[in-house]
């Protein structure tokens, strides 16, 4: 039987980071199993928006540390060819005067104190960013002039090309099937190729950790959620990548929105998706109602967009806890395992720290950030991660 010091299931652009990580912090022995390709999992679904604004401080300070590795992602992975896909429009929330406004102050204020760099807009000077868009109703609004989007994609591509140029064994096609258990430690996985050796395992499944759960016979708090995402074109007024990402609080749907295709408006919404009866990432229906319904609360904020049309849509699966974040760190009462999961839909923006901070953890090093507020136990002590803007992925 091969053995590794290190065995990471799921190659999507959590694992990936870690088994980066591992290699960066000298681990010699390791292995990355997937069971498709890397990044065809959730990860090739995202979005992709990168921000640091969170309700919940534990966040900004892993998307702050995540920022600085995306905006010079090529040099921090050491690789010329790399890329994250980043677009650096920054990042505009605007709240009206409703029950999202203190919210949005204090989370403001929290970033601040966090030293993130933000600015308070007033109604012209966003409408001189997203001239697109009409302010009339705006109370609050927030700029983060550094954020933007990037391609998870790619980032979790190249974290595997990384990982493997640093010593890693990635290996594609290989489903893990159970585990190997002596006592109260994992000391290895069953797979469709045969059995592998390990020290420490490293689970980064997404949507599939419930598996893991039946594995070491535990409930493992997440659901699959499937989300719309929806491109609009309006060629009298094109979202272009100089105009900066927009999450808009008072919209019924908390939608977020983005460039596409550096014409295109990229829309979603920030809310409860559609719960799935299993993990299952196929294209899921877009009615068309549905699209009136958005597209409604499209034109009230981008007026021109009455008249837009639809370009393209998909869905896609989030990984949802019952607090909307994530769990990480080591599973209590199962030695020798390490669990990264439950990013309920803002996990790409964490990617770069959260891998860090697991691969340190499996390693046994000091973490760069403490784990606990995200232990899993949380869910039992009722210690929850709750943000100020309620269930959502803005968290
Ligand atoms: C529509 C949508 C929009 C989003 N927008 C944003 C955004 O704007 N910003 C942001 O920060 N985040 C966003 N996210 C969330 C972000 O994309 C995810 O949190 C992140 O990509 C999850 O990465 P992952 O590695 O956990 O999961 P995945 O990419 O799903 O990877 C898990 C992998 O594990 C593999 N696997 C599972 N079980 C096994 C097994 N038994 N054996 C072998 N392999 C296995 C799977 O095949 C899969 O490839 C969005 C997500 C969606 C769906």
């Amino acid at each position: 039987m091969e053995n590794y010091d290190v065995i990471v299931i799921g190659g999507g652009v959590i694992g990936s980071s870690v088994a980066f990580h591992l290699a960066r912090f000298g681990a010699k022995r390791v292995l990355l199993l997937e069971r498709e390709t890397v990044g065809s999992g959730t990860s090739s679904q995202s979005s992709g928006i990168l921000r640091t604004h969170y309700s919940v401080k534990e966040n900004v300070e892993l998307a702050r540390r995540s920022w600085d590795v995306f905006k010079d992602f090529a040099a921090y992975v050491g690789d010329d060819d790399a890329s994250c896909g980043l677009v650096q429009c920054g990042y505009l929330i605007c709240s009206g005067d409703d029950e999202k406004l203190e919210p949005l102050r204090a989370s403001l204020r929290q970033q601040e104190a966090q030293g993130i760099p933000l600015k308070y807009l007033t109604k012209q000077e966003a409408s001189q960013l997203l001239p697109i868009a009409s302010f009339d109703d705006a109370a609050l609004i927030g700029y983060e002039p550094e954020a933007g989007f990037g391609d998870a994609y790619m980032v979790a591509t190249s974290f595997a090309k990384a990982a493997r140029h640093g010593g890693v064994t990635v290996r594609e096609g290989v489903t893990v099937q159970r585990l190997v258990i002596e006592g109260s430690r994992v000391v290895g996985v069953s797979t469709s190729v045969g059995d592998f050796a390990c020290g420490t395992l490293v689970s980064t499944q997404n949507i599939w950790t419930p598996q893991m759960g039946t594995w070491v016979g535990r409930d493992m708090p997440v659901v699959p959620e499937r989300h719309a995402v929806l491109a609009l074109e309006c060629t009298s007024a094109p979202y272009t990548s100089a105009m900066p990402v927009f999450k808009d609080l008072s919209s019924p749907g908390m939608l977020y929105y983005r460039s596409y295709g550096g014409k295109q408006m990229l829309v979603s919404e920030g809310l409860v998706g559609e719960r799935l009866p299993s993990t299952d990432t196929e294209q899921g229906d877009v009615p068309l109602d549905y699209v009136a319904e958005v597209g409604a609360q499209v034109a009230a904020r981008f007026p021109a967009y009455d008249a837009a049309g639809l370009a393209s849509s998909w869905t896609g699966v989030y990984d949802v806890t019952p607090d909307w974040n994530p769990v990480l760190g080591r599973l209590p009462g199962v030695d020798g395992l390490v669990m990264g999961y439950g990013f309920s839909g803002h996990g790409f923006k964490l990617s770069p720290t959260v891998g860090r901070v697991l691969a340190q953890e499996a390693l046994g090093m000091l973490t760069d950030v403490p784990l606990a507020p995200y232990s899993i136990e949380r869910f039992a002590t009722g210690a929850l991660l709750v943000g100020k803007y309620g269930s959502g992925a803005v968290s």
